[in-house]
This record gives C-alpha cells, sequence and structure tokens, in this order.
C-alpha cells in the first residue's frame, strides 16, 4: 500500500482551559461519541491520506485511542507514536514516525474535530497542484486590537490593527515532507502552528479559505457549538442511532387434568391442561408482556383483568394482539422475539413450528424471527413434578421511524 499521503494527528494536548470535569479534550464525549472518533472519520471520509500517525500523551490515551480508530479506519494504517510537552515536540515525534515513502503531511490538532471531508479535498489538492505549503485558514472578521499590556486589570492603551489581510490559521496544514522536516530541523523559534518553520526558511506559504467552520475546541462553553457543527450536513454526520428497546415477559400457569392445553395459539393434545382465567396460554402471555414491558407500559392483567367476565376463556392471540398495537401506538414495532417453555409433560418439540406459524400470523413477523425452545426442568421442584408449565420471552423492538 502506497504511504505518499499521511495525516499527522496531535492528540496530546493537555487541554487545560476545558477545566478539571474534562481531563482529555479530545476524547470529551459529544452526543455519544468521543470528540477524536468524529474527527478521525472525518479524515477517513476525505480520503486525503494513505494513513495516519497518531501523536498520544501518554499510554492510558494511547489505549483508549487505538480503541477508536480500529472501527474507523479499518483499511488505512495508524501509527501511535508519543508526543512530547510542547506542540512542537510532538509535530517533530509525528514526522519522525512516517514511512520512508511519505512525499505528503497533513499536521492537524486534534481539538479542531469538526473540520469538514470537503475543507481537507481542498488542502491536498493545493499541494498536488504544486504548492509546498499550505493552511486552512479564514479572514478575521472581528475587529481586532493589540495590547502591551492585560486591559483586564486597568485601562491601558491599546492599538487598532488593520483587519484587511489579517488570517486566523486552522488546521490541518499540508506540506511537502522533505520541506516541513527541513523547516523543523532549522526552525529555532517557538511558534503555535507549522507554518512559521516555513516562513522562517524565508518561503511563501499558501492560505485555503475554509467556507466551513473549523474552530478549536478550547473551553467546556464551546461543547454545544461542537455538537452542532459535528451534526451538520458537511460533516457528513453519523445516521441517528435506531431506537432500540428489549423487553423480558414471564408466565406461569397450574397443570390441572381434564383442561385444554393451548400453547403459542395452538391446541395441544393432553390430558392435562392449564388453569386460567383466559385460555390460559403461558407462553403468549410471556410474550405479551415482554412486548409492553419494552414499552416501558404494564401487564397484561391491566388491560385483560382476571375479573373481567368478558375475558373468560379468551383466545390469548387478542391479548397478544393488543401488546402489539399498544406498542405501535407508542412507536415501535417488534425484530424479533425468543421464547422459552418450561414444562415437564407433554412433549413439545411436535408442535413448535405449528406455534411458530401461529404467533407469526399474530404478531405479522416471519417465523424466522421467531425462537421456542421447550424444556423441561429435570424433575425439579414442582415445575419438574408436572405442577404447572411456564414460559420466558424475550423480545427486541426497534422505533417505527428508526
Ligand atoms: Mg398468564
Amino acid at each position: 500500500m502506497s504511504m505518499e499521503h499521511m495525516t499527522i494527528l496531535l492528540a496530546g494536548g493537555r487541554g487545560q482551559r476545558m477545566g478539571s470535569a474534562f481531563p482529555d479534550k479530545v476524547l470529551t464525549d459529544v452526543g455519544g461519541r468521543p470528540l477524536f472518533e468524529y474527527l478521525l472519520r472525518a479524515f477517513v471520509r476525505s480520503g486525503i491520506q494513505d494513513g495516519f500517525v497518531v501523536v498520544y500523551r501518554d499510554q492510558a490515551q494511547r489505549i483508549v485511542l487505538e480503541k477508536l480508530c480500529r472501527p474507523v479506519s479499518p483499511e488505512k494504517p495508524v501509527h501511535f507514536v508519543q508526543g512530547g510537552r510542547e506542540r512542537r515536540d510532538s509535530v517533530l515525534s509525528g514526522l519522525a514516525a512516517l514511512p520512508s515513502e511519505t512525499r505528503f503531511v497533513y499536521i492537524h490538532d486534534a481539538a479542531r474535530a469538526a473540520v469538514t471531508p470537503e475543507a481537507l479535498t481542498r488542502v491536498r489538492a493545493a499541494l498536488e497542484s504544486g504548492s509546498k505549503a499550505v493552511s486552512l485558514a479564514h479572514r478575521i472578521s472581528d475587529t481586532v486590537r493589540r495590547f502591551a499590556a492585560s486591559p483586564l486589570e486597568e485601562p491601558v492603551d491599546g492599538e487598532l490593527l488593520d483587519r484587511n489581510g489579517l488570517w486566523a490559521m486552522e488546521t490541518p496544514q499540508g506540506f511537502q515532507r522533505t520541506l516541513i522536516e527541513e523547516a523543523h530541523a532549522r526552525f529555532a523559534g517557538s511558534a503555535t502552528d507549522d507554518l512559521a518553520a516555513v516562513e522562517a526558511m524565508g518561503l511563501p506559504v499558501r492560505l485555503i479559505e475554509n467556507p466551513h467552520p473549523n474552530p478549536k475546541l478550547t473551553r467546556s462553553a464551546d461543547l454545544p457549538a461542537f455538537a452542532t457543527l459535528l451534526q451538520s450536513p458537511s460533516m457528513e454526520p453519523y445516521p441517528p442511532s435506531p431506537r432500540l428497546r428489549v423487553g423480558n415477559g414471564y408466565d406461569i400457569h397450574r397443570l390441572k387434568e381434564g383442561l385444554p392445553l393451548v400453547l403459542g395459539g395452538v391446541s395441544i393434545p393432553s390430558d392435562h391442561g392449564l388453569e386460567g382465567h383466559s385460555d390460559a396460554d403461558v407462553l403468549t402471555h410471556a410474550l405479551a408482556d415482554a412486548i409492553l414491558g419494552a414499552c416501558g407500559l404494564p401487564d397484561i392483567g391491566t388491560y385483560f383483568p382476571n375479573t373481567d367476565p368478558a375475558c373468560k376463556g379468551m383466545d390469548s392471540q387478542l391479548i397478544l394482539r393488543k401488546a402489539c398495537e399498544e406498542a405501535s401506538a407508542k412507536g415501535f414495532n417488534l425484530v424479533n422475539a425468543d421464547l422459552s417453555i418450561i414444562a415437564e409433560k407433554p412433549k413439545l418439540g411436535p408442535h413448535v413450528a405449528a406455534m411458530k406459524t401461529a404467533l407469526s400470523r399474530t404478531l405479522g413477523l416471519g417465523p424466522e424471527a421467531i425462537g421456542i425452545k421447550a424444556t423441561t426442568h429435570e424433575r425439579i421442584g414442582a415445575l419438574g413434578q408436572g405442577a404447572g408449565i411456564a414460559a420466558y420471552a424475550t423480545v427486541l423492538l426497534a422505533g417505527v421511524n428508526a
């Protein structure tokens, strides 16, 4: 794999201005994902690089970053190298870790997590058209004044700067690899970006006006604005997570000689049947309760009280249908159901396929999405003595507009 274009992500900054509640700025949670994940994804989507060098702060951070990178960049290699005290030390570590065949390098401050894939492609295009040192930037629209002393303590004389021609630098900055290596090797000063080293050699630099906001996360107060930017269409945002709900249900009924046995909507030949107000279909009851539970709704007894004569001998498929309607009214549909029946007798294996068909019809769900297992209770306890039949149900529901 060619490694001509490499991106160095500087993730080791301390971010002290974020405050103590945010111990690692680039791992700050925004909408359930760490900031660094959005950033890496934007670079991966832009396709500008053949691989990454992530400059980390310490081993603890490296472990988290490595885990994050694997799924986001499964194809492009990600190298890890420890950074130094100052930003420039970290840049030098990153440059030293580049593969030998690298010709172009993009150096990016990971705190600029809202950089868009589109802006990134402009940086690569500028390098490919012959520029040797380029930076994303924006014009300064604020009025700018310089003060020799802090104007915060007491009034001091200020100097109004002409904002014409003033640009604020962003990252990434892109370079011909040999140029930035030579520039940093010669550079003696200190600077907050890498263009400074090239300028110190007396060489011109090229700016790319970024049409998208690309701020640097500095203070925790910036987070709401970041969350908005990361969801903007130009970031190709993550699709919203589907609304998923899990539910469980349990039911048990006594077995009694001479009663009909109905399980999963199927009449099963047996000299014993289940006792109950309705048809006592214990499996269907557990399933209906699981569906209601997943929606945060009360159990089936609330909808079909055993004191209601209208429910006497009722077909439990009606109960199940009602549970589905309630779920649907809450905006949820059943994805799958997994059911277990515990019965010492009769043998239920031969009836499982018929139960799947019956439940499938009530649920409006393919039989492949319904699991039914029948087990005995190994003669343990009352269930094992055949005193009753119990059933467990687990269901997954998904939001209808997910
Ligand atoms: Mg019941």
